[in-house]
């Protein structure tokens, strides 16, 4: 495949597109002036593009037949201007830590359209979530329903509080895998009966009020299909609840996980077939069993934020390396690696690369774009197919790196970790700030010169 110098509309930020000298602009702003201003690596977002597709997903989920209300998940890039963007856009956030819960306040966020997950939630993170009166917390063991029920009785108030619950699920992408139980570190298996034990604990907490159930299935989900068992199975759930506990639960959050585009030629269902799709299962679901249809909730993190940024890298060496039957491969190393996109080292997760900076007419060789870390595995683009004149001082673009990248960063081999720009009606500014030396070497007391 040849280098797109088309850039295809699934994989890019809305407003990328090539100037006349084939650099790639995004609002209108060449990468190399960003680079010159704001330093290489970079990740730039699209700021309508956030806004555009967080709005997207509000007007496709949330209908009149199912009320639905759309959590963006944190973890996948949060600082306080996404915060900001994504509930002036009316969605809710999903934290998972102290940290993500205080960036999220200092982005404005109404505590009450918060919530918090995790599987061990400190006594201190319980503390601050019950203070500053979050919306809703999904508890996640029966350690945990104690303890937060003692922490609200304490400030003599009423936490509201979501069940997680597992129903042996596992979806990723074309493919879920179900079995009857979970061997895993979230929630309350369904299965094993567990689950019906913490409803039953919520329900006799004086301090906690039961919302409803909590499932999330898994990442990159293409289609509907592992949606559709979960729900078949919380649902039953929910009419075992009503039926032993007389108790009917009015919310049923399903999580997150639905699937980008990161190469040519992956599907994913778009926004609005998915919203649909969910929303016939869940009626189905509830019709089935005589169950009254409740408010839904989802929490979609990559779909919101992952194709709205490319990351820009400046090319620092090019080496070709004979491979068996004279094929060559072309190294070309690159200003980050796995400290600022960890996804293909960890998942072998694939990626779109094209040079940024300008036009050629050279042809496509086959090439491997690689870190500057000490790792053979780190390696940002495994197969790519680049220009034969890629040099020294060029800049590539890789796409749709705008979730669980800058979100994983690292500083691995003592690298700072890079700027995130936004840029928006031609102009950029910063999101977070370049890390220096200093605020590496500040960490340690011995350090001092
Ligand atoms: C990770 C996660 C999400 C978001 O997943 P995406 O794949 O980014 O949509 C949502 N909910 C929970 C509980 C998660 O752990």
């Amino acid at each position: 495949m040849p280098d797109a110098r088309v850039l295809d509309a699934a994989l890019w930020p809305a407003s990328a597109a090539r100037t006349d000298s084939g650099e790639i602009a995004v609002s209108g702003i060449p990468v190399s002036q960003l680079v010159e201003q704001f330093g290489s690596p970079l990740f730039v977002y699209d700021e309508q593009d956030v806004r555009t597709r967080a709005r997207r997903y509000v007007k496709a989920f949330n209908t009149v037949e199912v009320p639905t209300q759309v959590f963006y998940a944190g973890k996948a890039f949060l600082c306080t201007s996404i915060a900001k963007w994504l509930t002036e856009e009316g969605l809710s956030i999903d934290v998972c830590t102290a940290g993500e819960l205080e960036t999220a306040l200092r982005g404005g966020v109404d505590p009450a359209r918060i919530l918090f997950h995790g599987n061990n939630k400190s006594n201190a993170e319980l503390e601050r979530a019950v203070e500053v009166g979050v919306g809703r917390v999904v508890v996640d063991s029966l350690v945990e329903i104690q303890r937060l029920n003692q922490i609200a009785a304490v400030r003599g108030v009423t936490q509201q509080v979501l069940v997680r619950v597992t129903v042996g699920v596992e979806a990723h992408t074309h493919e879920f895998i179900a079995t009857a139980h979970e061997d895993q570190k979230f929630g309350l298996s369904v299965a094993s009966g567990a689950a019906l034990v913490g409803v039953e604990a919520v329900l006799g907490a004086d301090a906690l009020s039961l919302l409803g159930l909590h499932s999330h299935i898994g990442s990159q989900i293409f289609d509907a299909a592992g949606f559709e068992v979960a729900a078949h199975r919380v649902i039953d759930l929910a009419a075992q609840i009503r039926d032993e506990f007389d108790f009917t639960v009015s919310e049923l959050n399903l999580g997150g996980g639905m699937g980008i585009a990161y190469v040519a030629g992956d599907d994913p269902l778009d926004v609005d077939q998915m919203a649909q799709a969910i929303h016939r299962i869940l009626i189905e679901q509830c019709a089935r069993v005589h169950f009254p249809v409740p408010h839904l909730a989802v929490e979609p993190g990559r779909a919101i934020v992952g194709a709205t940024a490319l990351t820009v890298y400046e090319v620092g060496t090019v080496k070709p390396v004979e491979l068996d039957g004279g094929v060559t491969r072309r190294y070309i190393a690159v200003d980050g690696g796995m400290s600022d996109n960890i996804r293909p080292a960890l998942y072998d997760a694939e990626y779109t690369v094209t040079l940024a900076s300008r036009d050629t007419d050279a042809v496509g060789v086959l090439s491997r774009v690689v870190g500057k870390h000490c790792e053979s595995g780190d390696i940002l683009v495994k197969d790519a197919t680049l220009p034969a004149d890629i040099a020294p001082g060029d800049l590539l673009a890789i796409a749709a790196t705008g979730a669980y990248c800058r979100a994983m960063a690292s500083n691995y081999n003592h690298m700072p970790r890079p700027a995130v720009v936004g840029v928006n009606e031609g102009k950029a500014s910063i999101m977070l700030r370049r890390e220096t030396l200093d605020d590496l070497l500040v960490l340690d007391p011995g350090a001092t010169l």
